[in-house]
Formats: C-alpha cells, structure tokens, sequence
C-alpha cells in the first residue's frame, strides 16, 4: 500500500468538485482530487446544459465536465481516477483509502461526492435514458416544452417539478403511488390547483413506451382496480428522492436521515475540523450544477482559512517552545 500525504484533498468530480479545486489550485493549496466512480459526475449523464451561465447556446453536459478538469488540471490540480473507499476522521490529519490501494493522509478534506437520483429499476427506464428519462425537470424540462410529460413522485420534490413543468408543458399527469401525497401541504395545493397537471392517485408506472425518436408514452396500472392505460407523453420525470453518497462518512459526520451532510449555515464547515462539504453531497434543496459550483467555491476557501490558521497555530507554537 502507498502512503503519502496532502495538503488538500478533494473527494468527486462533479462542477463542485472541479471548482474547489479551481480555487484551491490557484491559491497553492496542491489539492489532490479523487474522483469517484462516475467521473463528471451527475453532468455526464446529461445531453444538453443550457442553464449554466456562460455558455450561451449551452453545452453538452460531458463536454463540459471535460473542460472543468481541463481547468483545474491548468493550475495543478492533480486529478485521480478511483473511488475512496474507507475514511478516518478520529485524528488529525486525517486518513483516507483509495480502491486503487492509496494511504492518504491529509490536512484538510472537501467532500463533493454528490448524491444520485433514485430511478424506478424499469428497464425501459434505461433503455430510454437521455431519451426522454429524467430525474431533472429544471435542467431537462425546456426541451419538452409545447408536449406531454409525466411526472413520477408524491414528494416536495415530484410537485416543485410538476408545476415547474406546467408551465412549459400542456399536459402534465402526476402518477402517484398511493391515495395521498408526502408533499408539504402548500405544495400539493398547488399542484391541485393547477388546471393542466392531472394527478393519478393509486397508480404505478409498468413500463416506459418508446421508439427511435425516444419516449413516446407509459403504460400505467391502478393498483386498487388493476385498470392499465397509456399515457401519451413524450417527456417521463422522475422525482422519487435522491441519495447522497456519503455513505462512507457515517461514522464521523453528521447528516439528516437522507445522508446529507450537515454543515453550518452559511459555510461548508461540517462537524470535523477541516473537513468540508460541498455540492449535492450536502444540498437537499438546490440541486444544481451552478449552485454546486457555488459551494466548491465556498469549500476551498474555507479550507484556505483553516489552513492558513493551522499554519499559524503551528508557528506560534513553535516560537513559544
Ligand atoms: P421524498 O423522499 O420526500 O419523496 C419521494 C416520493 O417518491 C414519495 O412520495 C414516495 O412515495 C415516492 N416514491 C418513492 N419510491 C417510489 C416508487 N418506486 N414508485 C413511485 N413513487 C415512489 O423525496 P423528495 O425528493 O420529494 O424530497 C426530499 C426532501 O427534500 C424532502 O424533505 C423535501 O421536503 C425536500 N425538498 C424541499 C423542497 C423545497 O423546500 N422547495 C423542494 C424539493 C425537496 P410515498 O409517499 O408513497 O412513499
């Protein structure tokens, strides 16, 4: 096993990731950026990216995972591909396990491991991934404006995404599993009140209907009466929850029952000293690949602070010996 140790580590590589590092990098912090089994992140699982500001007649979502390592790697971020698999955070500095067979130990740690959204298990689901499947109506919705979609979920998350999509869609069903919703009250009322999204009580989604072009509707069931129908729609939103990947970090941080970590408001502090959390991995709300972004940034200049201060700390030290 190869030990070693760092300054700065980085864990993911989705636009939070990449951005600590841009910053880190440029503030000669040396980070070292792991990036997890997906490299990119949840972008690379995206065609088309046309609300990231910059970019004015969007990107490909891949692409522009490319170019954000491109940019950290320009100012020495040192990018690599694996998965860390095991952490302790009991003493400082502290240690990190790569899959890869790596000991790393390190001074300050930014987590931006992301979260993954939770899919059916259809295999028509995968067959039309990208092909008219999301699990994000903010970033996918527009290309299915003037056409029908359905929305999966009875969550907070399932109703923000019908209603955004009734906006842009003349028909949105809402198929919900069960006779009521989770959603937060104020919420639902909303989606009932909105004249072009029809809620599907007690039905579940049996397969998803398609053809080159991609989505082309959903066959349903009722799971009181057994009655099946297709829905004809070309764009299929699921909304059933996500699940941060943070796993690895139960025994030493904080989080709320989903998995995400909790930090300080108004930072990316979290409950051990010099470890940070970014992204999704720590946003429940948001989501985004701008807002995760946001964070990365957030991230590496705290970790810049606390450095800078246990620099400090150690210099003084040293002189009043
Ligand atoms: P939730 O876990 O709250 O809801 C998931 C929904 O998906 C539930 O209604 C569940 O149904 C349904 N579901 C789960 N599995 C299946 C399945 N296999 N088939 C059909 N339906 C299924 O997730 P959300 O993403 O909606 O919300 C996560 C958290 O984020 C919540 O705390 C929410 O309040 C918060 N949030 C807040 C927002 C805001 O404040 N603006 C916006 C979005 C989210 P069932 O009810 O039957 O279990």
């Amino acid at each position: 096993m190869s030990q070693e140790h760092v300054k700065l580590l980085i864990i993911g590589s989705g636009p939070s990731g990449y951005t600590a590092a841009i910053y880190a990098s440029r503030a000669g912090l040396n980070p070292v950026l792991v990036t997890g089994g997906e490299p990119g992140g949840q972008l690379t699982t995206t065609n088309d990216v046309e609300n990231y500001p910059g970019y004015p007649d969007g990107i490909n979502g891949p692409q522009m995972m490319v170019d954000f390592q491109k940019q950290a790697e320009r100012f020495g971020t040192d990018v690599r591909y694996g998965m860390v698999t095991k952490v302790d955070f009991s003493t400082y500095p502290h240690t990190v396990w790569t899959d890869g067979g790596a000991e790393l130990t390190a001074e300050s740690v930014i987590i931006s491991t992301g979260a993954s959204a939770k899919y059916l298990g259809l295999e028509s689901e995968k067959t039309y991934a990208n092909k008219g499947v999301s699990a994000c109506a903010v970033c996918d919705g527009f290309f299915y404006k003037g056409m029908n979609v359905a929305v999966v979920g009875a969550g907070d998350t399932a109703a923000e995404e019908a209603t955004y999509l009734a906006n842009l869609c003349p028909k949105v069903y809402l198929i919900v599993r069960r006779d009521e919703m989770r959603a937060s009250k104020i919420m639902q009322e909303r989606v009932l009140n909105t004249p072009n999204i029809e809620v599907l009580w007690n039905t579940e989604s049996e397969e998803v209907l398609g053809d080159d072009s991609g989505v082309t509707g959903v066959r349903v069931v009722n799971n009181k009466t057994g009655d099946k129908k297709e829905l004809d729609i070309k764009g299929f939103f699921v909304a059933i929850g996500h699940k941060p990947n943070t796993d690895i970090f139960k025994d030493w941080l904080d989080m709320d029952e989903t998995g995400y970590l909790n930090v300080q408001s108004g930072s990316t502090k979290t409950n051990v000293e010099g470890v940070f959390a970014t992204g999704d991995a720590s946003d429940r709300i948001y989501r985004q690949a701008v807002t995760a972004a946001g964070t990365g940034c957030m991230g590496a200049l705290d970790a810049e602070r606390f450095l800078a201060e246990k620099e400090f700390e150690t210099a003084n030290a040293t002189q009043t010996v």
